[in-house]
């Protein structure tokens, strides 16, 4: 599953390819082909990044909804001859420069900011935004009494958190993913927003999930973290840390990864 990382970068990439320009837009799986009738020949206004939705809104108030899900990926094919499309692909979005294909999200449909505000509603602060109310967080974390290990997958309480920044969120702060979010104290809710939202950041930025600090590795700055080093806890057999064995459980119906040694 796209963390929202995933999503945010998506939005970055697709912006100077598609805002204010007026792709063909079609769907040549057919299963969107209405939607695709109505959007083509349009301009496309803007494309915001909320968790792991993308609103893509075009100059008549349309608003297409995206949510990639666990399968869903964007394509981006460079120059003015994309090579035919797959018959997966539900969405083709194609100007002069570049040809954006989508395939095999949970959601693709059209709306208006009505529908979109109906979905943000649902959502929980985004530290990825620069509206994002930490508060919000601080709220539903302090007073309730779910493991924080399955309070931080939950969308409601915090938006684009999926299960490797849980993990490594967690480590990072020495926190037991199976405390209550009651029993945190308000700096550790603190420290988990800022480690999530900094991991969030990085994320977007080497869109790639590299959780791990280079100086702990004795990395030079700029270089590449090796491969099994990525990562502190989330999917690692021992410890990258101290060497315990890493502890794995399911949360939230997702394998949950800590270090029995750090995190208390
Ligand atoms: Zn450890």
């Amino acid at each position: 599953m796209p963390e929202g990382h995933t999503i945010h970068r998506i939005a970055k990439d697709h912006r100077p390819l598609l805002v204010f320009h007026v792709p063909e837009v079609s769907s040549p799986q057919g299963r969107f082909a209405d939607g695709a009738a109505c959007l083509d020949g349009m301009t496309v206004a803007d494309i915001e990044a909320y968790g792991k939705h993308l609103f893509y809104r075009w100059d008549d108030g349309t608003v297409l909804h995206v949510h990639l899900g666990l399968f869903g990926k964007f394509r981006i094919h460079r120059g003015s001859e994309p090579p035919a499309p797959g018959a997966a692909v539900r969405l083709r979005m194609r100007t002069p420069v570049a040809t954006l294909d989508l395939s095999g999200p949970t959601d693709c449909s059209l709306g208006d900011e009505v529908d979109r505000e109906r979905i943000v509603a649902r959502l929980g602060p985004d530290p990825l935004r620069a509206d994002a109310d930490p508060e919000r967080f601080h709220r539903r974390v302090g007073r309730s009494r779910a493991p924080i290990g399955g309070l931080l997958l939950d969308q409601a309480v915090i938006a684009g958190v999926g299960n490797v920044y849980r993990a490594e969120a967690l480590f990072v702060c020495g926190i037991d993913p199976e405390r209550t979010g009651s029993s945190l104290g308000e700096d550790e809710r603190q420290a988990l927003w800022d480690t999530v939202a900094a991991m969030l950041r990085a994320g977007v930025k080497a869109n790639r999930i590299v959780t791990v600090d280079r100086a702990e590795l004795g990395l030079p700055p700029g270089a590449r973290h090796r491969r099994g080093e990525t990562t502190y806890a989330y999917k690692r057999r021992v410890c990258l840390r101290c060497g315990s064995d890493i502890r794995w459980f399911p949360l939230a119906n997702r394998p949950c990864y800590a270090c029995p040694g750090c995190q208390r």
